[in-house]
């Protein structure tokens, strides 16, 4: 996969993978997730802080003074009230880390994500998802562990761990992709290194009509109606793949389904940086290519946001003018 970011790779395949390890622990001590999604989303909230801590933890140990922007902070758990959550967030970090650890290390460790407090500006830095698609992960359906490095406002690596995306016979994959060196996934169990990754490429479909498309389960975060009319726009026969988080990036990365849809459903919404970047750069290194519904390449050199864009458009290449296309008349009339 290309000698630049070999080290940065190896490190964050091996974080994402304890990181996962962590979420799935947690959730195989859920209750049942109708009951979770109502009433308590303590288990999302532990998983999420546990996976952030264990990622973090890895970086710095690698990367030394590397800055990390990741979704969580630790300011809810240090609340006198949350210390029974906090305990649990500890004892997960300290099995998925196989070490004794002290709570106020832990709390340092989430606050490591913290850079992008100060807006845009950074030369390099990591971003981490620690748990993307929580609503996925309640459901016990498609979330991802999302880790990314950019430098210069460019993605250069991202790695994407999928819980329950299938690989062969099995259950979980580990998406890696580095700039200029391709797209490739692992098994999320074991340890091979990143060099063993088999290659992945789109999908060769050149005509909308015979295209599949991905979308958000949650209609909140991506019109179901707007992509339904570029459907039918595009002659487009088959039904939606929806599924939460990063796995819809993926899935275009290997050719499972040719375009990935994210269509605004507000007008003041702006996209996360962690909810893209290790997925964009696994589609583009796969050989696809990603924009946002104007057209515009993803911007990350803004902080925690892509303040510039709107939506995404992520396809095999071939198809991504045609969208693009189809999009601006369906949402121009809209
Ligand atoms: P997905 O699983 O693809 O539906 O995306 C999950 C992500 O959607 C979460 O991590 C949130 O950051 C993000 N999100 C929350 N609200 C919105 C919104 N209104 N529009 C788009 N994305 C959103
Ligand atoms: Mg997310």
């Amino acid at each position: 996969m290309g000698k630049q970011w070999e080290h940065e790779l190896e490190v964050a395949v091996k974080a994402v993978r304890a990181a996962v390890g962590v979420c799935r622990t947690v959730q195989h001590q859920l209750a049942t997730p109708e009951k979770l999604e109502k009433k308590d989303r303590s288990p999302v909230t532990v998983a999420d802080f546990a996976s952030q801590a264990v990622v973090c933890a890895q970086l710095a140990q690698a990367f030394g003074d590397d800055p990390i922007i990741a979704e969580e902070d630790s300011a809810e758990l240090r609340k006198p009230e949350r210390a029974a959550i906090r305990q649990v967030v500890v004892g997960h970090v300290a099995a998925g880390m196989g070490q004794e650890l002290d709570e106020a290390e832990v709390m340092d460790w989430i606050d490591l994500g913290g850079a992008g407090a100060s807006g845009g500006g950074l030369d390099r830095f990591w971003t981490l998802d620690p748990i993307d698609g929580t609503k996925g992960f309640l459901r016990r359906e498609q979330y991802a562990v999302a880790l990314s490095l950019v430098e210069h406002g460019r993605v250069v690596l991202g790695v994407l761990g999928c819980p329950n995306l299938p690989l062969g016979d099995r259950v979980g994959a580990v998406f890696v992709a580095v700039q200029g060196g391709g797209a490739g996934v692992l098994p999320l169990d074991g340890s091979g290194a990143s060099e063993a990754a088999a290659a992945i490429h789109v999908s060769a479909v050149a005509s909308p009509d015979g295209a599949r498309f991905c979308e958000s389960v949650e209609s909140a975060h991506s019109s179901h109606s707007d992509s339904d009319d570029i459907a039918h726009d595009l002659g487009m026969t088959s039904q939606p793949l929806r599924m939460d988080s990063q796995a819809k990036y993926a899935t275009v990365a290997r050719g499972d389904a040719s375009i990935y849809l994210r269509l605004p459903t507000r007008a003041d919404y702006q996209e996360m940086i962690w909810d893209h970047a290790a997925g964009a750069i696994v589609v583009t290194e796969a050989g696809g290519r990603v924009t946002d519904i104007a057209g515009q390449p993803l911007d990350f050199t803004h902080g925690r946001t892509l303040v510039t864009n709107r939506g995404i458009v992520a396809t095999n290449g071939t198809l991504h003018e045609a969208v693009l296309n189809s999009v601006t008349r369906v949402m121009g009339r809209s």
